[in-house]
């Protein structure tokens, strides 16, 4: 058996970088509290709980300390808030994510009606959306094109959606609503890091019998590399850890393909390698002795 990694996968450098200013703010003031979950990872939030980073509801109710913010940003009035009842902001949002409020922002004063292409209920489209005020709406995949949006629209996409859906979706826009259309203006504010990772999980689905995919499972970047996989007619797993990995899956695979999301860290992935190889042994012996 073997098993193959892709070629880039696990923590971005967004993550990385506010997992780094978190921490070090941790050790400065002895301990912080984070506007929910930093990444969408429970090994990697017992692992900052540890070492003073704690997780707070928004708005932070009862908090004394510092407030931060994670890589998915907040709208203008949560930072407002997080300023009023902290004493100090240590902002993490992403310099992606940052781009893409400043597009929602902009296009919205413009006069422009904002459609965010990505998942309503996502923390960093939420956060997007309340940058462009009262005049934008977050469409999902599977949601179909409205029949009453305005006539001069900005289209912006959550910034972990696939390229190619992301097309698609402008594509659909444009080929039902462009008889009332008057202006439509695309801005790409998709992450060049998690396309790179969606790119290696591909082309690597299409070499293996067998995908595993490493992430929480609320994690959006994890959930759209299992979909991508699962698109290239792989069979394709999600675990959160090593402990989930079930040995029939395992089972007449000649190369495993492993990759994981963004926001997972790589003793994670290395957990899951390590379990590969175990079962692995184990269907071997197991073969042997009969
Ligand atoms: S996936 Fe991209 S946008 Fe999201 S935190 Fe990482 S670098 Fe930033």
């Amino acid at each position: 058996m073997e098993i193959v990694l892709a070629r880039d996968m696990g923590f971005c450098w967004g993550v990385r970088r506010a997992i780094d200013i978190m921490e070090k703010a941790a050790a400065d003031k002895g301990e912080i509290s984070s506007l929910g979950p930093i990444v969408h990872n429970p090994q990697v939030v017992r692992d900052l709980e540890g070492k003073g980073v704690h997780i707070t509801s928004e708005p932070p109710d009862g908090v004394v300390g510092p407030v931060a913010i994670t890589a998915h940003g907040v709208g203008p009035q949560m930072l407002e808030e997080a300023r009023a009842r902290s004493t100090e902001v240590v902002d993490t949002t992403c310099p992606i994510v940052t781009r893409s409020q400043r597009w929602a922002k902009k296009m919205a004063a413009a006069g422009f009606t904002v459609v965010v292409f990505g998942d309503p209920k996502h923390r960093e489209v939420k956060g997007v959306l309340a940058w462009a005020g009262s005049n934008a709406v977050a469409l999902g995949d599977g949601d179909g094109i409205p029949d009453d949006l305005p006539a001069r629209l900005a289209v912006i996409s959550q910034t972990t959606q696939s390229p190619e859906r992301f097309a698609l979706f402008v594509s659909e826009l444009i080929q039902k609503r462009l008889g009332e259309i008057n202006e439509l203006r695309v801005i790409n504010t998709l992450c060049d890091a998690t396309s790179s990772q969606q790119a290696a999980s591909r082309e690597l689905a299409q070499e293996v019998d067998l995908m595993l995919v490493v992430g929480g499972r609320s994690s959006a970047n994890t959930r759209h590399l299992l979909e991508i996989c699962r698109e290239e007619g792989t069979p394709a797993y999600q675990i959160e850890s090593a402990e989930e990995l079930r040995g029939e899956w395992l089972q007449g695979c000649q190369r495993v393909g492993v990759t994981a999301g963004a926001s997972t860290p790589e003793f994670a992935v290395e957990a899951v390698v390590r379990r590969v190889k175990e079962i692995t042994q184990e269907l071997t012996g197991a073969a042997s002795a009969n």
